[in-house]
């Protein structure tokens, strides 16, 4: 990078992760994302499978899609930071005890993309918890699931094995919920591990 280029890049105003537009320095998204991410609320529910309780601190849409695409697609790890610090604010307390395990990524897709979303806001959330993080998972075979449809994911869960002895308590990571078929795959590997409850966390589910 020449000077010219470093110069640039210090005065250029920073941009919003979820619209684009113009932000202030020191923010991530814009004060309207901001205030549409706020008006988003937060969804508990008791399964899926083998999963004691899933939260989500917002669906699917709008702001909150934007920014799972952001960190997904566009690797903006502070938004991993924002997406943490929503979920540590809104999640109910009695939900957050346990050793935080992200949903492990499918090996074609971590060397692609050379980092792995699910891990990144697992361990910016453990730090804002004060929390013991533990990759205690893996994935077996492609488990490639971008391009299948829904139902293909469901008749097809990802084969998911525990790396060793798993948390008693878990609080298992992802950035979206979608079927659910991910999750389950692994509260089954957590629980043959050693797990005795599994508590999902994730940024946005799908409806
Ligand atoms: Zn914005």
């Amino acid at each position: 990078m020449g000077p010219l280029q470093a110069v640039s890049l210090l005065v250029a105003p920073p941009l919003c992760a979820a619209c684009g537009r113009t932000c202030r320095a020191e923010a991530v998204i814009c004060t309207r994302c901001s205030r549409s991410l706020a008006a988003e609320r937060p969804l508990l529910t008791g399964g899926p499978q083998g999963i004691d309780s899933a939260w989500s601190s917002a669906s699917h849409e709008g702001v909150a899609r934007s920014l799972v695409g952001a960190l997904k697609f566009r690797r903006l790890l502070p938004v991993a930071e924002l997406m943490s610090d929503r979920i540590h604010w809104l999640a109910p307390g009695h939900l957050l005890g346990g050793t935080v395990v992200p949903v492990p990524p499918a090996p074609p897709r971590l060397r692609s993309r050379g980092f792995d979303p699910a891990g990144e806001l697992a361990a910016a959330l453990a730090s804002r918890l004060g929390a013991d993080l533990s990759p205690c998972l893996a994935r077996r075979g492609l488990g490639h699931q971008v391009g299948h449809g829904r139902a293909d994911r469901i008749a097809r869960p990802p084969q998911i094995e525990p790396t060793g002895e798993a948390p008693r308590s878990v609080l298992l990571v992802d950035d979206v919920l979608t079927t659910g078929a991910t999750l389950t795959s692994c509260a089954m590997a957590l629980r043959s591990a050693g797990a005795k409850r599994v508590v999902a966390l994730t940024f946005t589910r799908r409806l």
